[in-house]
């Protein structure tokens, strides 16, 4: 079990919320010059390291707000990586 470390609510359960996925997946800046099999990879392929990832939550069963934090997906150990009002990554 995780415990989610909100930027309004505080540590909740990890079943209050939902993972948005992996942030650190930018959009290409001109998506029409791709090949097909670029632009499918972009839109099916997550990242998946051994190690820190940075990800959305979604505090579904809270305050219902987005925020950041980073994830070890070995050890489970959360970062958060919110500070100040955009609660955007540092
Ligand atoms: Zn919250």
């Amino acid at each position: 079990m995780l415990t989610i470390p909100c930027p309004w609510c505080g540590d909740r359960h990890e079943s209050e919320f939902f993972c948005g996925g992996a942030y650190e997946k930018a959009r290409p800046a001109r998506p029409e010059t791709l090949s097909d099999e670029a632009w499918v990879d972009y839109v099916t392929v997550s990242p998946n390291p051994a190690g820190p990832l940075v990800e959305r939550w979604w505090h579904q069963r809270g305050c219902g707000l987005w925020f950041f934090l980073e994830r070890d997906t070995l050890t489970h150990d959360i970062r958060p990586l919110f500070d100040g009002e955009d609660h955007e990554p540092r």
